[in-house]
């Protein structure tokens, strides 16, 4: 999609779904957070269901346990400036039918332009 630009509303976050993290990753944000590695794999991370790897776990809801919501309806990522990979590259790089759905960033594409994306 041309001229898309995140415009933060967090959907994508909210959205039930593995968040896959690596072993570097798990490293740097374990060390932003100022946890031990162990500790945060115990805390933070679950098998990915087809055990080929770890993903972030989930709140109840279904949204990412990293995601921060408050009062006046903005939310923010707990971890942004080490963020997965894959919370990076929504999703000009990857995504699912159906997204732009959801996507605040993609609705602006869609009300500025039409449907000429
Ligand atoms: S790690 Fe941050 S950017 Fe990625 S899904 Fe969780 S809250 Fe969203
Ligand atoms: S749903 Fe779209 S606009 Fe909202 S935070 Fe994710 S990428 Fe950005």
């Amino acid at each position: 999609m041309r001229d898309f630009e995140c415009v933060r509303c967090g959907n994508c976050c909210r959205w039930p779904g593995c968040v896959k993290v690596s072993g570097s990753e798990i490293d740097a944000i374990a060390a932003f957070l100022e946890m031990d590695e162990s500790e945060f794999i115990e805390r933070y991370t679950a098998l990915m269901p087809d055990r080929q790897g770890l993903t972030l776990v989930e709140k109840p809801d279904g949204s990412c346990i990293f995601l921060e919501e408050d009062e006046e309806g903005g939310s923010r990522c707990r971890i942004h400036p080490v963020k997965p990979f894959q919370c990076g590259t929504f999703p000009q790089k990857w995504n699912f039918p159906g997204w732009e759905l959801e996507c605040a960033g993609a609705k602006r594409v869609k009300r500025n332009t039409g449907d000429r994306q």
